[in-house]
């Protein structure tokens, strides 16, 4: 069976302010390795990934070739490039940086927990409708509030789920939507579903990532994924 080709899109490129440290958050370490090893990881381990493009900040370009790429021997990576502004800037930077691909894993370098497992299921999810998030139903009840802080409506809880990443996407499809939502406003675009759901009619698949697949946002994160790394 033909192996389609699948590029990895790592995004390293945001200050992380919640954070409060002077070093951004994908370099802080967790049990000795920085939080953005542990994705790249899963990438280069993965028979599905053919190649990584790592999207970091214009001055950290030369620390993360050295200090990571080089270091950890992260040979699929092949090219390390400046990200934007936001974060959909940083994914456009990485769609136009991709050369001859079929499939993109776009995937925040924030989150350390991903696993081979995850990419089979999303890489499954996107053969099916073109276009794959992973996520976990949520354990909470969600409500939408109003402008006032009131309570607006109360979605069925077995209906919601938390959206995680990586995102899944047939090349041509994420890169056109992305193509034409620029052109927009893209004010209070969090995600690269969001830009399939508005620009497309495209269904999008929601495949089961893992409750450990959380993003590494604030102090008390890091203390949950030492955790994690110790069970
Ligand atoms: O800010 P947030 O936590 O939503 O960022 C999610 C991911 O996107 C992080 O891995 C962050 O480094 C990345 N990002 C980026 N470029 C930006 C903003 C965020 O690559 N301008």
């Amino acid at each position: 069976m033909k192996k389609e080709k699948c590029t990895a899109i790592v995004l390293a490129a945001g200050q992380g302010r919640r954070m409060n440290t002077k070093i951004q958050k994908q370099f802080l370490e967790i049990q000795g390795y920085p939080v953005l090893y542990y994705s790249l990881k899963c990438f280069q381990d993965s028979p599905l990934i053919s190649d990584i493009i790592l999207v970091t900040g214009e001055d950290v370009i030369s620390y993360c070739k050295e200090q990571i790429v080089d270091k950890f021997g992260f040979d699929k990576v092949t090219k390390v490039i400046a990200g934007g502004k936001e974060r959909y800037d940083s994914v456009y930077a990485g769609l136009l940086a991709c050369s001859n691909t079929e499939y993109v894993f776009i995937h925040d370098g924030a989150r350390p927990f991903i696993t081979g497992e995850i990419l089979e299921r999303g890489l499954a999810g996107a053969k099916e409708t073109g276009a794959c998030v992973v996520g976990m139903p949520s354990k909470d009840t969600v409500k939408l509030a109003d402008q006032e802080g009131c309570v607006e409506a109360t979605p069925d809880r077995s209906l919601v789920w938390t959206i995680q990443t990586p995102q899944v996407f047939e090349y041509p499809l994420i890169l056109s939507a992305h193509e034409s939502i620029r052109k927009k406003d893209m004010y209070g675009i969090t995600d690269d579903a969001m830009v399939v759901e508005y620009e497309t009619n495209r269904k999008i698949k929601l495949v089961e990532g893992s409750y450990q697949n959380i993003k590494i946002t604030t102090p008390e994160d890091l203390a949950v994924a030492e955790a994690f790394l110790s069970i």
